[in-house]
């Protein structure tokens, strides 16, 4: 089967790298979401509290349960628990999921500065204050997500002063009710390289640690370096003559008389179809030829093994796509190697 390999070192380093903007490796919130985008839970954790990273953030509490042992505060982005558990900080979404939450939870109240995706409105904070204590929960932090923070525009800096107003409003909210001084926290990897002056209790870190950062050219970019490399193994090679025509439909024609050998990824794996249709090419430069089948894909290739990608932002570019849909179409089952 495809393999994956994950470099610490260069982990390390994006770390290293993004603990110097956050001020403080206890800033860092490591988003784990998605099987770590796609690199692997637990290989994932278990580097990075190695590494002395002490929060993570996951969408579920399967997730947050799987990890529970590395970490001292996981945040669950959008999942309702049976049973609160201490590590755990829950999301609330939404006004009306505030009674779903068992009774002494921690909780970490979302608001809508601007995405209009998940979060209670700005006009609704007194509201969720005053419900939240009603319910018996514990509110610890408050929290929003850019919406176009990777982008050139004037959007993210209208949805900052939002978030500042919301602040505001919330610290003395926190008075009124009786809830302890709140954490809040809106940057994801993309504002946190934008923030000049990085000033808030955390920062909620996914691409940019897995080394696919991508930004706008202008601003300062750091040196990131990709975490994950996929390799494929030959299942088996032959030799075609000029004008034969290999795989699905035949779509893969050869003008003169070559080697191809099939290699054991394929879109069932998480290899996208779409990248067939773009002439993708390894990073050195070997060519696949014809469709990418379940398991198989075929390339201009003698060797044994072959480097797929080792950098998921040019991989995307094929398939017209991002980074992150590129590492999260990585299936769970694919073995995962650290080195
Ligand atoms: C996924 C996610 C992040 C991480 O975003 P990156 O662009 O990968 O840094 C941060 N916050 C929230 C709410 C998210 O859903």
């Amino acid at each position: 089967m495809a393999y994956i390999i994950l470099n610490k070192n260069n982990f390390f380093n994006n770390l290293d790298i993004i603990a110097n903007r956050t001020k403080s490796v206890d800033k860092i919130a490591l988003v784990l979401k998605d099987n770590a985008y796609g690199h692997g839970l637990l290989e994932m954790a278990s580097m990075a509290s190695e590494y002395g990273i002490k929060r993570a953030v996951v969408q579920t509490s399967k997730e947050a349960d799987a990890i529970e042992s590395f970490f001292d505060y996981i945040l669950v982005l959008a999942d309702i628990p049976q049973n609160a558990n201490s590590k755990t900080r829950y999301t609330i979404n939404d006004l009306k999921s505030i009674y779903k939450f068992p009774s002494g939870a921690k909780v970490e109240l979302k608001v809508d500065t601007g995405m209009h995706r998940n979060g209670i409105d700005m006009s609704e904070l007194e509201e969720a204050f005053l419900q939240i204590k009603r319910a018996g929960l514990i509110l610890e932090a408050v929290f929003t997500h850019h919406r176009s923070a990777d982008e050139l525009t004037s959007e993210w800096f209208w949805q900052k002063e939002n978030f500042k107003r919301v602040k505001e409003r919330a610290k003395v909210l926190a008075n009124k009710f009786g809830f302890g001084e709140l954490r809040f926290h809106s940057c994801n990897s993309a504002s946190l390289f934008r923030e000049s002056n990085f000033d808030e209790d955390m920062a909620r870190v996914g691409i940019a640690a897995y080394g696919c950062l991508e930004l706008p050219k202008s601003f300062d970019m750091q040196s990131f370096k990709p975490v994950l490399s996929l390799f494929a193994k030959k299942i088996s090679q032959r030799e075609i003559k000029a004008k034969q025509r290999i795989g699905y439909g035949g779509d893969g024609e050869v003008l003169k008389d070559c080697v191809v050998s099939n290699y054991d990824f394929g879109y069932g794996d998480g290899f996208l179809r779409v990248c067939a249709q773009n002439g993708y090419k390894t990073p050195q430069g070997i060519e696949l030829v014809g469709r990418i089948s379940m398991d198989n894909s075929s390339f201009l290739s003698e060797n044994d093994e072959i480097l797929v990608f080792d950098d998921a932002r040019v991989a995307a570019k094929y398939a017209k796509t991002i980074s992150y849909e590129i590492l999260t179409s990585l299936k769970a089952e694919i073995k995962r190697e650290i080195v």
